[in-house]
């Protein structure tokens, strides 16, 4: 069956091509006749199948840079091109196509809808992507077998404990096979174990391909990804590959 999960806008990310192409990119919020100057020129580039960890204190700007990642807000100048698109070209409905089937968010509330069951939540993308019902009932399964959740299917998020309802939202964001899984603070909420559970699933996504932008202002957890980008007052102050300490030679000196 047909599932247009495919947009002819976007070509394939091939390696040559970043998916995402941030440059001189500056915000500003306007409250009232206060601006705030919350991105200040920044440059970041991330290629196919990279996990990068976005890292810096509150305030810094992060959920700044997620939401332009995200599609889910406008630069207010500089340009964000994603798969070698301008954003700025697209409409409402392919913005909407981008943020459904390209993109998988996860977020530290989980936002997961609570009279929903876990699988009818993990479904929804799918609803709006136009996936027959089967088709969807079958995926959101298998999407929540892969995240240890075979056996809560049926449960709401309210039943679930706080590692659960996230990964209940990791599989809701892995459902539409998205190119980027972009995860602002997806462990602030969690206990250590339920941190290791979520970290442990980023892991599997990166290494089955996907490009993974981790947002968080915990560097225990940014040691996880491959490459550390700190922010601070919206620029960025360094930008460095990074071997996570699990993988790392256990050759004592
Ligand atoms: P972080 O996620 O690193 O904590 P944010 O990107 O949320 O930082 O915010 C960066 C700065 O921009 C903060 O000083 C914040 O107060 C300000 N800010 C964020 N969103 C808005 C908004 N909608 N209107 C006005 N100021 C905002
Ligand atoms: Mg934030």
């Amino acid at each position: 069956m047909a599932e247009a999960s495919v947009m002819p806008v976007f070509r394939a990310p091939g390696s040559s091509e970043p998916v995402i192409q941030l440059t001189a990119a500056r915000k500003t919020y306007k409250t009232g006749s206060i601006e705030f100057e919350a991105l200040r020129g920044i440059d970041l580039d991330i290629n196919a199948g990279e996990y990068v960890a976005v890292v810096g204190p509150s305030g810094s700007g992060k959920s700044t840079v997620m939401n332009i990642l995200g599609c889910l807000d406008t630069l207010t100048s500089g340009s964000y091109l994603l798969a070698g698109e301008n954003v700025e070209d697209l409409d409402e409905i392919d913005l909407a196509d981008v943020r459904n089937k390209r993109i998988g968010f996860v977020f530290q509330q989980f936002h997961l809808l609570p009279s929903l069951s876990a699988w009818r939540n993990v479904e929804l993308p799918m609803v709006y992507a136009g996936v027959h019902r089967d088709e969807r009932r079958r995926r959101a399964v298998a999407a929540l077998e892969r995240v240890g959740l075979g056996d809560r299917i049926d449960n709401k998020p309210g039943q679930l404990s706080g590692g659960q309802q996230q990964r209940v939202a990791v599989a809701r964001a892995l459902v539409t096979e998205p190119t980027m899984i972009l995860a602002d603070e997806p462990t602030g909420n969690l206990d250590s174990q339920s941190t290791e559970d979520v970290l442990a699933l980023l892991d599997e996504l990166h290494e089955s391909g996907r490009t993974i932008v981790l947002i968080t202002h915990e560097t225990d957890v940014a040691q996880r990804s491959r490459r550390i980008v700190h922010v601070r007052d919206g620029q960025v102050t360094s930008d460095e590959p990074n071997t996570p300490t699990h993988l790392m030679g256990g050759h004592a000196a």
